[in-house]
């Protein structure tokens, strides 16, 4: 059974903990460096993702991170997640870290200008036995993407779901619906990865 974290600095942790459990992962959160070092996958929660970049700076775990994502480590990110994953982000804040990871421009709170929040059935490649539910809570959308970027899908003419190598992110939160297809997705990703 894979050992998977979640990224505990801020943000939906404990949803997505239940959903790994669920897809048959061992799931912990993973707050330090150390605790970083033991997991074979990682999840990056919704949340607001200014506040997990500069937490992620205060205690010590930016460069961390991204080490361990150039060097293959399967990581998925939902909505604030997935803007922490993107090489470039759009309405950002100025100072604005994020990780990387996946060559593709994000905009922050795209669709929150015509709605806050919505739910829409979404069809996701990679994910069998129809549409999941997609739970958009101020999200992003990937504005552009380059060569090596998976489309997984989309929404009303937006990119919602991308996967670069081990690296998956959605602009929705499968983890507040009780559906798990996309955690085991990411949990067949990370064992594919442990070999
Ligand atoms: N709008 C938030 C941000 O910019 C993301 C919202 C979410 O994670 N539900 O980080």
């Amino acid at each position: 059974t894979p050992t998977i974290g979640v990224l505990a600095l801020q943000g939906d942790v404990r949803e997505h903990l239940v959903a790994l459990a669920a897809a048959d992962a061992t799931a912990r959160p993973v707050r330090r460096p150390e605790e970083l070092a033991e997991v074979d996958g990682l999840v990056i929660p919704g949340g607001e993702s200014t506040t997990m970049s500069k937490l992620a700076v205060v205690f010590g775990m930016l460069e961390p991170l991204r080490e361990r994502v150039r060097s293959g480590m399967p990581v998925y990110g939902t909505c604030a997640g997935m803007i922490m994953l993107a090489d470039k982000i759009l309405d950002g804040r100025e100072d604005q870290e994020t990780l990387g990871g996946i060559d593709m421009i994000v905009r922050r709170n795209a669709f929150g200008r015509q709605n806050e929040s919505f739910e829409a059935s979404v069809a996701m490649s990679g994910v069998e036995g129809g549409p999941v539910e997609g739970v958009f809570i101020r999200a992003p959308w990937v504005e552009s993407t380059g060569a090596d970027v998976e489309v997984l899908a989309v929404h009303e003419g937006h990119t919602v779901a991308v996967r670069q190598a081990n690296v998956l992110a959605t602009s929705f939160h499968p983890e507040l619906t009780g559906d798990h297809r996309v955690h085991g997705l990411f949990v067949d990703m990370v064992r594919a990865a442990r070999g």
